[in-house]
């Protein structure tokens, strides 16, 4: 059907050009034959949108009246823009001298809904107005301007970024982009109606309809434009009080689905603390006016930075007293990350999606540099370190992206918005700004925002903003390895204490687990090392930028020991020598607590490339488990990975060994009042007892935690909430799906569609598909479309199921049976990520099995090349790790 649109299309065009010829003027008119893939063609540049929208939330369409203001180069016959699923009732262009010229609307013509203008005369070069009218449907998958029914209710908001702003409105849906957008929206009268900017007017038209006109943005890209039309709640906060360089206050709001906006008040209390410490950090005052704060009722991402109007899922803004601590901790990171981008991404904006990372990859570091700042004890600092070091799991791949990445079609920018260009760029960020210094990294952010404030900027033009305001231009090329080549430093260490004198030998290459066929040779950085030597008791960091294959570093006399990662801040892994390795094991309670992160990553990794033995392994992991909190929990999801695929015997034996390993610190960390205890030791206390009691040898704690949730859900009585706490929920649901079956899991499915909480909701649904018995799980899966759930709800249950390793035969089997009628009831971004699902799978028939059927459904999932190819690969480094080190490590802990 596109083909046939596409051929009418471009036969239309060649006759249109043919009249066009005659009579030219000196300058030929522009008209590009081809639909451009990618970027739109350069010569027409808009200079304000004027958006009249029609938006009732109880009907099932809009209709949009939008005037363009543009810049042309020369003379043009023909305007490709972006335009997806609108039915256009209306085209022309006006000329400055009031004349219009009647313009033929031709749309779908390339992936993306690029579309064609063709005008009956050439538009003259200058400016010149696009009138369009249209009519267009409300998206149903979460994308656009779309709507979403809750309690009955319906409510209307958009989600514009990457490339849906083109769902709302005919536009040049590019990042290059900016400008002032004036929004008059026509909604019914007691609706809530808002978007980036103040209403300067709502006149009522009769009818019960009112037309709210806001006041012009600020130079603003397509997929920064918001709207929120419905019986929203509305709670308004404190104003944020003036500060240097900004004499008004910043009016403040938030807005939920109707009867939660109880909910909003703690993140309204702390979003002037944000605000302000990061005025502060870019010496650059807010730029949006206003700052309103909408927990969607339904929503594909966690939040979406709009200028002035941030968009929440509920679960990352709502909070309430059954909110457990991690939650709490992931809305305030969340919260402060989307105030970032305020900055990163809105005032300064990347020129195309290879660029993407000067958002994401700013907004996630300066989230937990906010957050350490407003709240010291919250240990926030290590989240870059934690953040890199989970990024790696991908970036081991032979597939992995870079952080920079070349984007060409709209699926590599979906792509983009990955662990890659969000955790691993935070942890370089993190690692050149404790290299570089903190003032003199933030001196480089400050000259780029103020010379790039409202404008555009690259990867160069960061570099160059960051020489200049740092004074320093030593670490740029070092910058450029990493963010424009895939993979993980693995560097090798040395310690060489002969008489004439003591040395370090660092020799680079890349990180390959088993499996694998990457070439460990064919990466070089620069690495900006930096290591902690401990000499006769006394600690310094030893810094040098390696830019060859294999450096050495002089060392003052033979040391103690080498911590090859000072303050784990360096994005790499490390292999020391066999004597420093001893050494640095007995030294671990020294180590500063992203020391020990690392020194947990690289035990792991050197055990997944074959290069560290199962006794070191399990050596180190037990000497971790006296260590900081998140040291001590970080191989906790490894060793859940490693029971899934034990034999019964195997997953015997391993609980015996996570008893005697992690007991003795339950112990203490019961030891103490909960008031002693550190954010990050009562987090983790909460995953230590999930580990022990699902995977250590407690058959009675294990039976009262069932009991619980069947009160929980109300399984043969009435749901009670609090027979168990926030953060143990999950756990619970899972342990009693897995043992009492149906009879859990039919009462606690009826629990979740009676439920209004979002989080709640997604909670107990990914633990029941993931600890369901395989007939189950497949049934779940099979039946998951027909559910009474939201879109982004039917993804997490997928989610669950597919982590569910002993069922994983049947999951995938109904997965395939009912492929076509889940598809469509997915959130479009979420349609190309179900291609990830092979990576699931853990053997080469399965992964063959997963090409074949991903490949012959391509037509459903645009885009998922990537996806699968990763998971491809996963599924192949996994069986690889199945036949030779899972044998191992059974052996030694089959031992006595
Ligand atoms: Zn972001």
């Amino acid at each position: 059907m596109r083909l046939n649109r596409l051929a009418a299309a471009l036969a239309g065009a060649a006759s249109i050009l043919a009249l066009a010829a005659c009579g030219d003027p000196p300058a030929a008119p522009v008209k590009l034959e081809e639909a451009p893939a990618g970027q739109l063609p350069a010569g027409v540049t808009p200079t304000v949108y004027r958006l009249n929208l029609k938006a009732d939330p109880k009907a099932e369409n809009f209709t949009g009246a939008v005037e363009i203001d543009v810049t042309l180069d020369q003379p043009h016959a023909r305007i490709w823009l972006h335009s997806v699923d609108q039915d256009i009732v209306k085209a022309f262009a006006r000329l400055p001298d009031g004349t219009e010229v009647p313009a033929t609307f031709t749309g779908n013509q390339a992936e993306g809904g690029v579309s064609s203008l063709d005008f009956e005369t050439p538009l003259p070069a200058g400016g010149a107005t696009l009138v369009l009218d249209y009519v267009a449907p409300y998206n149903f998958g979460l994308a656009g301007l779309y709507k979403v029914t809750q309690g009955e209710k319906d409510y209307l908001v958009t989600q514009m970024e990457a490339v849906d702003a083109r769902r709302m409105v005919p536009s040049f849906d590019e990042p290059r982009f900016k400008t002032p957008w004036v929004l008059t929206v026509t909604a019914p009268e007691g609706d809530k109606v808002v978007a980036n900017t103040m209403e300067r007017e709502a006149r009522p038209l009769g009818d019960g309809l009112v037309e709210h006109e806001f006041l012009p943005t600020r130079p603003i890209q397509s997929y920064l434009v918001a709207l929120a039309v419905g019986p929203y709640d509305e709670v308004a906060g404190e104003p944020v009080a003036p500060a240097p360089g900004r004499p008004a206050p910043i009016p403040l709001r938030a807005f939920s689905a109707a009867g939660k906006g109880e909910r909003l008040a703690d993140a309204l209390a702390i979003t002037d603390d944000m605000v302000l410490w990061q005025e502060a950090y870019f010496a650059q005052p807010y730029p949006y006016g206003k700052l309103d704060l909408i927990a969607a009722p339904d929503f594909a991402y966690g939040a979406m930075e709009n200028a002035g109007a941030i968009v929440y899922r509920e679960a990352a803004l709502l909070i309430d007293e059954r909110t457990p601590l991690s939650q709490r901790r992931a809305i305030y990171s969340t919260h402060a990350h989307e105030l970032a981008h305020q900055w990163f991404g809105n005032l300064v904006t990347p020129k195309w999606w290879n660029d993407i990372w000067l958002n994401e990859a700013f907004a996630t570091w300066m989230a937990n540099k906010t957050m350490h700042a407003i709240d010291p004890g919250g240990e926030w600092n290590l989240n870059p370190v934690a953040g890199g070091l989970g990024a790696m799991g991908n970036d081991a791949l032979l597939s992995a992206r870079s952080v920079r990445n070349p984007v060409s079609t709209n699926g590599d920018i979906n792509d983009a918005f990955d662990g890659i260009t969000y955790q691993k760029g935070g942890s370089l960020l993190n690692m050149f700004e404790t290299y570089l210094g903190e003032e003199k990294f933030r001196e480089g952010i400050r000259v780029h925002m103020r010379r790039f404030t409202d404008g555009v900027a690259d990867a160069d033009d960061f570099m160059a903003s960051l020489e200049e305001g740092a004074g320093d231009t030593s670490v740029t090329a070092s910058f450029r390895t990493f963010i424009s080549q895939p993979g993980i430093p693995m560097l090798d260490v040395a310690v060489s204490c002969a008489d004439a004198g003591a040395s370090m030998r660092v020799t680079q290459s890349r990180y390959a687990p088993l499996g694998s066929e990457i070439d460990r040779q064919a990466t070089t950085w620069q690495v900006p090392f930096s290591a902690r030597i401990e000499t006769g008791g006394a600690s310094t960091v030893v810094k040098q930028l390696l830019t060859e294959k294999t450096g050495t570093i002089a060392l003052d006399a033979c040391p103690d020991f080498v911590m090859p990662n000072a303050g784990g801040t360096g994005y790499w892994r490390y292999a020391l020598d066999e004597a420093s390795a001893a050494k640095l094991v007995a030294n671990f309670g020294k180590l500063s607590a992203g020391e020990q992160m690392v020194f947990v990553d690289s035990l792991l990794a050197g055990f997944n490339a074959g290069s560290v033995s199962g006794e070191a392994l399990l050596a180190g992991l037990e000497a971790s488990a006296a260590g900081s909190a998140l040291a001590a929990s970080q191989p906790f999801d490894a060793i859940k990975g490693i029971h899934a695929r034990l034999s019964a015997k195997g997953k015997n034996d391993l609980s015996v060994w996570i008893e005697a390993t992690y007991a003795p610190l339950e112990k203490k960390l019961k030891g103490k009042p909960d008031a002693a205890l550190s954010d990050r030791e009562k987090l983790l206390k909460t995953a230590l007892a999930g580990l022990l009691i699902e995977y250590g040898n407690r058959p009675a704690a294990r039976a009262q935690l069932v009991r619980k949730a069947e009160a929980y859900i109300g399984l043969g009585q009435a749901a009670n909430p609090d027979a168990l706490p926030a953060q143990d929920v999950a756990t619970a649901v899972g342990l009693a799906a897995k043992q009492e079956g149906w009879r859990f899991i039919e009462p606690a499915l009826a629990y979740v569609f009676a439920s209004e909480n979002q989080t709640e909701r997604a909670s107990i649904l990914k633990a029941l598909a993931a600890n369901a018995e395989p007939r189950l799980a497949g049934e779940l899966v099979g039946g998951a479309a027909n559910l009474p759930l939201t879109s982004s709800e039917i993804f997490t249950l997928l989610g669950g199921a597919f982590s569910n390793t002993g069922a994983i035969d049947t999951v995938w089997a109904a997965f395939k049976d009912t492929f076509d009628e889940t598809i469509v009831k997915l959130p479009e971004v979420r349609k190309q990520q179900v291609a990830a699902i092979a990576g699931s799978l853990c053997s080469a028939e399965d992964a063959a099995d997963a090409k074949a059927f991903f490949e012959d459904k391509a037509a459903a999932i645009p885009g998922y090349e990537r996806k699968l190819t990763q998971g491809l690969e996963q599924a192949k480094l996994c069986s690889a790790r199945g036949e030779t080190q899972l044998p191992k490590l059974a052996a030694i802990l089959a031992a006595p």
